[in-house]
């Protein structure tokens, strides 16, 4: 049987409604993936703004993590080059205390479609505990100060950087732990464009 196309693949990601009665505001799958990315950043969910615009990242929590990674817009939104797949692709709603979490019938339905088809990564970020608990499975820590501390192990066994949200909301986790900013964020910094770096090079 011929393997299905990537854009096949990404066609049906697009048209999906497998949770639909759960989405206050209907299904609206934000993701951006090509089989050449050499980066995949997997974070929690759109927020409304996101949902909004149909684009990832597109709010100040984007603007921080494009900092943090040392990425203009134009290659942060090259999809040749950097993968974004959220744990749910579609904005789940708001809660009590913020976003809902990432829908669970998402990661499950479609990441074992979609990772396997981007053979050109690497390095994979893990954004936020539930990137975390997806991507490291048993490796994963109880809470994300330990998995990001961790971030040395997951980077040389792994090839993951687990990381806290960019969101303005975290500034008093990034004043807390300053190593974040003084040896993580220089490795990371690194560690994208070494990934992004062109083979000829
Ligand atoms: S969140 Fe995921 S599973 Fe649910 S409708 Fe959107 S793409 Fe489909």
């Amino acid at each position: 049987m011929r393997e299905e196309s990537f854009d096949h693949l990404m066609a049906r990601i697009r048209a999906c409604r497998i949770c639909e009665a759960h989405l206050p505001l209907g299904p609206r799958p934000v993701l951006q993936a090509s089989p050449s990315a050499r980066l995949l950043i997997v974070s929690q969910a759109p927020g409304r703004k996101v949902h909004d615009t149909g684009i990832p990242f597109n709010d100040p929590s984007g603007n921080r993590l494009r900092d943090w990674l040392g990425l203009d817009k134009a290659t942060f939104y090259d999809p040749a080059q950097v993968a974004i797949v959220p744990m749910g692709f579609c904005f789940p709603g708001t809660g009590k205390s913020g976003d809902l979490p990432p829908r669970p019938e998402c990661a499950p339905q479609w990441h074992p479609q979609l990772f396997p088809r981007l053979t050109a990564l690497r390095l994979t970020l893990a954004i936020g505990q539930y990137a975390q608990v997806g991507l490291l499975k048993e490796a994963c820590a109880k809470t994300l100060t330990a998995n990001v501390e961790a971030w040395r192990i997951h980077l040389n066994t792994r090839r993951i950087l687990p990381l806290p949200h960019p969101s303005p909301r975290n500034r008093l986790w990034l004043t807390r732990h300053p190593w974040f900013e003084a040896e993580l964020l220089p490795e990371l910094r690194q560690q994208v464009a070494l990934a992004l770096k062109p083979d000829s090079d």
